[in-house]
């Protein structure tokens, strides 16, 4: 048996497509045949049915009505499929055989380019990497906003910066090969990030092909379109395009241009910090709400609410860059009412940035276009506002801001009012603004007059009062007599069609004014698409002048968005220094002061430096506030760094290069590591990569494994980080190990705080102060009696302690000062004298008293001594 010719022609093309859902254009439907008949009927809970395909079995398909495709793609997509969109590419009435179908798009979760399927709140990434010995080339391209970025990393730690920047754009698909996921170690970055959705390269480029690749489509040398000469950065740019253009079998005219980046711009914020301080999203559930961005989003526009996310994802290093937004917020904070005019002005634009993506690939459409329109008409009061302005920023997007109106003024002129979605049934365009247009539609206008005029005519003719003219799609326009008067029907007419109760009849008068007037309505459909293409090519010459509006008016909406946020929130401004000291007057956490109700948040003052303040020890209850602490002194320093105003009386900020963290168990985020391994990896990355000018949150090291061996990873770890010659960072170091306090005086740079509590019988009340000295216990019995343990088990909780403080006395370590030097640390380590080794590995720790334990402690010292 034989497959019918459009299964046939079904299979070529499937065969082309393997790995998408292929969408096949049937009439007014897509539909899907076989495994992706299956797949897209339980995905999208659609009918399963068959349809004869020439074999012995019917091939299994669904389909979807080809109007309301788009929610089905999405859907697909979002569950990591890939759609490869098959239209019908000839006119089928004028098609001899079958009708000619291609593939005109493959869908996939980077190469949407419909509002309705992406967050206007985010930039939806394509990443590339390209890897060459420890070095890496990386693209970011978000082709719905035409937003390009490369950069190179290479060096000490490269895998490393890899994973930062790719936690930084949080792209929606990776293209990269099976040898650089190896060579980064990129698996479990993957496995935790498993939103990522991996593709490998189309072809493996070697620069001189790269290089070809990205000067064909910009038409320009690559050392141009980058600035400078990046071999890998071409590679990962070419890896990018290769694929969109494949995606989109179209040129992507509106990749013009390539911002190359360099990773020392932007503040180092690793995967783990990046969670902790919950920048974008919450840790536990995920959402925008309670993260730092919910805080300072006060946005009006799409493109401002995606470009303060990567203002927040992305803080400056430089402090000139700082000071330009940070003299902005300063203006308009200072004038409420400016600020609040300019606010409610933002409101009515909408998401043109990406809407202009949709004209320049001719997929918008008159609604859409139209929409320009309204927007573009906000700008000049926009614009006005900005006028002679003090401050470099808002100066300079006053001069960019192209207030557009000669494009107000094109789509006003060409298109009506309200047009319809379609853009293949008219309606869409004005009258007067095309002389043939006009013509046809009187000529339509005419012939709906004249077959008024002709139904009253052939009524008094015939004698037929209930003749009515009548139009189906299958026989045009008909008379139509009820039966009880077809007696008296003229010979002249012609049956056409006999209903139950009726006839329906033509005359050749009739048919001739259907040929005129239904010539004229497709005409009129055809040139009216037309006029709009023109409209949509008039408006993509446009391109650069709308993308740099579209620029400034998400600057100024982020300038305006901290502004407000500092207005709201009461934030000051903070001085931005390049030297090395923090110092922050009663300084706030910015999402927990949100959300406490019914209790004042207690503001709590910072002081650190790469000398004498480097270390602070925090000690103090549970829920005392040592979290809530560390947490509000990275985030002041981020805030200030992104150009906001801060949640604090006064701070003076030295530029942080990096913002380490370790907070918490994590081990739901991360596949196959156990807590405590995830624990020490996040230090290690620390270690390998902080440098003096980093600030490191270090809570709770060491609480995973037993008492020794946790409380000596903690000093370890505390003692390189505070060390001058290795690290010497900022770090705020949370910590339940008391004995740790004892490192004041012997640790350089170290000082205790703890967050102070008051003792009321069995009760502690919190008091929130941060305050310089060690905590007189842990609390523990007590918070957990505050979380409502029960009262028998509290009690039992409390006589197990006295036992455990009486009667066997942990053998409390002895706090040694911290070595000085790397030599004295390896002897320290290594050197203890060997009669001492023996003699300490034949006691017995655990039976040992107190008071034995401490004449072998006199003991083993005279002998050091
Ligand atoms: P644990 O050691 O158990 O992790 P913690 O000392 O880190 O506890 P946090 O988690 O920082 O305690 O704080 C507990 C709660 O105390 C916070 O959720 C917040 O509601 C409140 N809190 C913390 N700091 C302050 C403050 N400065 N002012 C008011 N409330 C605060």
């Amino acid at each position: 048996m034989a497959m019918t010719p459009m299964m046939e022609q079904y299979c070529q093309i499937k065969e082309k497509y393997p790995e998408a859902i292929l969408f096949f254009r049937l009439g007014d439907f897509y539909e899907m045949f076989f495994e992706d008949a299956k797949i897209a009927s339980r995905e999208l809970e659609l009918v399963l049915t068959g349809k004869d395909c020439g074999l012995q079995e019917r091939a299994p398909m669904c389909g979807v009505p080809f109007h309301s495709a788009d929610s089905y793609i999405a859907r697909l997509v979002q569950r990591g499929y890939k759609v490869a969109v098959c239209e019908q590419i000839e006119d089928p009435a004028t098609a001899k055989t079958i009708v000619k179908r291609d593939v005109v798009r493959i869908v996939s979760p980077a190469t949407v380019i419909e509002t309705s399927m992406l967050d206007e709140a985010k930039n939806n990434y394509l990443a590339a990497v390209y890897c060459s010995s420890a070095a890496y080339g990386l693209c970011f391209a978000d082709i719905s906003t035409s937003k390009v970025y490369c950069c190179e990393l290479s060096g000490k730690n490269s895998s490393d910066k890899l994973k930062n920047e790719l936690a930084s754009f949080m792209p929606s698909e990776l293209i990269v090969a099976d040898e650089t996921v190896e060579a980064a170690g990129l698996e479990s970055f993957l496995e935790i990030y498993s939103e990522i959705s991996r593709v490998k390269p189309l072809d493996l480029y070697d620069t001189d092909r790269a290089i070809a690749l990205v000067e064909a489509h910009f038409g320009r040398p690559h050392t141009q379109v980058l600035g400078q000469d990046r071999p890998l950065a071409v590679c990962a740019l070419a890896l990018a395009l290769d694929y969109l253009v494949q995606m989109h079998k179209n040129d992507l005219k509106n990749i013009t241009e390539v911002e190359l980046y360099n990773d020392t711009k932007y503040m180092g914020l690793d995967a783990a910090a990046r969670r902790n301080l919950e920048l974008t999203e919450t840790m536990r559930r995920r959402e925008t709400r309670g993260s730092l961005l919910w805080v300072l989003d006060m946005t009006n526009t799409p493109m401002g609410k995606r470009m303060l996310r990567s203002w927040v994802e992305q803080p400056l290093l430089g402090v000139s860059d700082i000071l330009l937004r940070q003299n902005a917020v300063a203006e308009l904070t200072e004038d409420i009412q400016l600020l609040d005019e300019i606010s409610e002005g933002l409101k009515s634009i909408n998401d043109f940035e990406r809407i202009m993506t949709r004209v320049i690939y001719g997929s918008a459409n008159a609604k859409e276009i139209k929409s320009l329109a309204r927007t573009f008409s906000a700008l000049p009061e926009i614009k006005s506002r900005l006028e002679g302005r003090h401050s470099k920023l808002l100066n300079t997007i006053y001069s960019r801001l192209d207030t557009m109106q000669d494009a107000v003024e094109l789509i006003d002129a060409a298109i009506v009012e309200d047009p319809p979605f379609s853009v293949r049934e008219g309606g869409m365009i004005n009258k007067g603004y095309n002389s043939e247009l006009d013509e046809l539609l009187e000529i339509v206008c005419g012939g709906k007059d004249f077959l008024a005029s002709l139904e009253l005519a052939e009524q008094e003719r015939t004698g037929i009062k209930k003749l009515k003219i009548g139009y189906n799609r299958v026989f045009g326009y008909y008379i139509e007599v009820t039966n009880s008067f077809k007696s008296m029907v003229p010979e002249a007419y012609i049956r056409k069609q006999t209903l139950a109760n009726c006839e329906r009849y033509i005359t050749s008068e009739l048919k001739e004014l259907e040929s005129k007037v239904l010539g004229a309505q497709e005409r009129i459909v055809r040139l009216e698409y037309e006029l709009l293409c023109a409209v949509r090519q008039r408006l993509s010459d446009m391109q650069y002048r709308i993308k740099n509006t579209a620029n400034s008016i998400a600057v100024l909406d982020c300038i305006c968005s901290l502004a407000q946020a500092a207005v709201k929130n009461g934030y000051e401004r903070p001085e931005i220094t390049a030297d090395d000291e923090i110092v922050i007057n009663d300084g706030r956490h910015p999402v927990v002061e949100k959300f406490l109700k019914d209790t004042p948040f207690v503001p709590n003052s910072t002081r650190l430096d790469c000398k004498e303040d480097r270390v602070a020890i925090i000690t103090g209850p549970n829920m005392a506030g040592k979290s809530t602490y560390m947490r509000q002194v990275a985030l002041i320093v981020i805030m200030a760094q992104i150009g906001s105003f801060v949640p604090a009386r006064s701070a003076r900020i030295g530029i942080v290069d990096s913002v380490f963290t370790r907070i918490g168990a994590s081990d739901d985020l991360t596949a196959g590591q156990s807590t405590f391994m995830t624990e020490m990896t996040e230090v290690a990355d620390i270690l390998r990569n902080a440098t003096a000018r980093s600030l490191i949150l270090l809570d709770e090291i060491g609480r995973g494994t037993s008492t020794y061996d946790g409380m000596s990873i903690a000093r370890a770890v505390m003692e390189y980080s505070a060390d001058r010659r290795r690290l010497g960072a900022k770090t705020l170091f949370a910590t339940h190990y008391h004995e740790l306090t004892e490192l004041e005086g012997k640790l350089d740079g170290a000082k205790n705080f703890n967050i102070a509590v008051k003792k009321r019988g069995d009760d502690i009340i919190f008091l929130r102060k941060i305050v310089r000295g060690t905590a007189d216990g842990s609390y523990g019995i007590e918070v957990a009696k505050l979380a409502g343990i029960p009262q028998s088990v509290v009690s039992r909780a409390r006589a197990v302690l006295k036992e455990l403080e009486s009667a066997q006395p942990l053998q409390k370590p002895v706090m040694t000062k911290a070595p000085d030097s790397i030599d004295e640390q390896i002897s320290f380590a290594t050197g203890i004298n060997a009669d001492i080794a023996n003699e300490l590995r034949s006691v017995d720790a655990n039976t040992l008293s107190p008071i034995e334990a401490l004449n072998l402690v006199y003991k083993l010292k005279a002998k050091l001594d």
